[in-house]
């Protein structure tokens, strides 16, 4: 058993943390309370943090020529000032954090398809904007993991975002609070694990923890993280998955009989074409890896990303 390192995550204080909504609701995400085992968070409002009251009177935005405002239909008010002034002086007083979970489609908090008024509010909306906090995020930290709770109820999606906290919250904790060998160390864990996101990325890592002694130490520190944070915007997909399966297949091809070989193939095939989950396959070479003692694989993030109570496909 892995032992796991606390992500830092910011999210929109309504999911799970206090019923700010504007008509003094809370979202309700079984997920999100899981995680508050094993991540901590800094939940904020940003309506409420810029004065707006609970319930208040909703707002949203709207496009005014070439810019995008926040506005309180009811009142006319204009808030886009005050938000924006919120989230740079909240956003660059940040010191530690390892992604964002915000409030899907709020004009505030959307990451994505949130609505967006033409000036005067009353015809038909555009779905494609993102809420003026959530722009801020995206502009303060580039390359971070951030999702909304809505898209979280994805499998996939959320298996991905989980395994980035985590791998950004083990760097932070135990290679930048750490010494050399512990990035040697952190690399070679996690070999596997880039490798299904990218065989281009892995290589980059590899030259420069090899060629570290040329570097001072923050700056071998930064460029890594700048190059994982850059790796992490790829998808993993199957058939990246499916060679990495396949390397670690490979440990066990002397000790395996004929009858569990064909078994494993069958069955990375039926992943291949979707027909069952990852988890699957990796628990049935977790078998071999215990069974056949291999301490290489063991210790490769890749079989336990992220705590196992989370890879739960059911939540909601
Ligand atoms: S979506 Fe954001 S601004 Fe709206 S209530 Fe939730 S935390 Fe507050």
């Amino acid at each position: 058993m892995r032992e796991f390192p606390r992500p830092s995550l910011i999210s929109s204080k309504c999911i799970e943390f206090e019923a700010c909504r504007y008509n003094g609701l809370m979202i309700k995400s079984s997920f999100i309370n899981h995680l508050k085992k094993y991540a901590d968070f800094l939940p904020v409002c940003p309506e409420v943090e810029i004065g707006l009251g609970i319930p208040r009177d909703p707002i949203h935005l709207e496009e005014e020529k070439d810019q995008i405002v926040l506005i309180q239909p009811s009142t006319g008010s204009n808030y886009t000032t005050d938000m924006l002034n919120f989230a740079a002086s909240f956003l660059s007083s940040v010191k530690i954090v390892d992604g964002f979970i915000l409030k899907n489609k709020s004009p505030s908090c959307g990451v994505k398809a949130v609505r967006i008024y033409p000036l005067g509010g009353n015809a038909r909306p555009k779905t494609d904007g993102v809420g003026l906090f959530a722009k801020a995020v995206f502009n303060y930290f580039p390359k971070l993991p951030v999702e909304d709770e809505g898209r979280l109820r994805n499998f996939h999606l959320r298996e991905n975002f989980l395994t980035r906290i985590f791998t950004l919250a083990d760097y932070r904790e135990n290679v930048e609070n750490g010494r050399f060998g512990d990035i040697l160390d952190f690399h070679r864990k996690n070999k596997l694990l880039f490798l299904s996101y990218s065989q281009i990325y892995p290589r980059k890592l590899g030259r420069l923890v090899s060629d570290s002694g040329k570097l001072p130490w923050n700056d071998l520190l930064s460029q890594y993280k700048k190059i994982m944070l850059e790796m992490f915007l790829i998808d993993p997909l199957p058939p990246a998955n499916v060679n990495v399966l396949m390397h670690a297949f490979g440990h066990f091809s002397k000790e395996l009989n004929h009858q569990e070989k064909s078994f494993f193939l069958d069955s990375l095939e039926k992943y291949r074409q979707g027909r069952i989950p990852l988890l699957v396959i990796q628990n049935l070479l977790k078998s071999w890896i215990i069974r056949f003692n291999n301490d290489y694989l063991n210790d490769q993030t890749f079989f336990e990303p992220y705590p196992e109570e989370l890879m739960e496909i059911t939540f909601i």
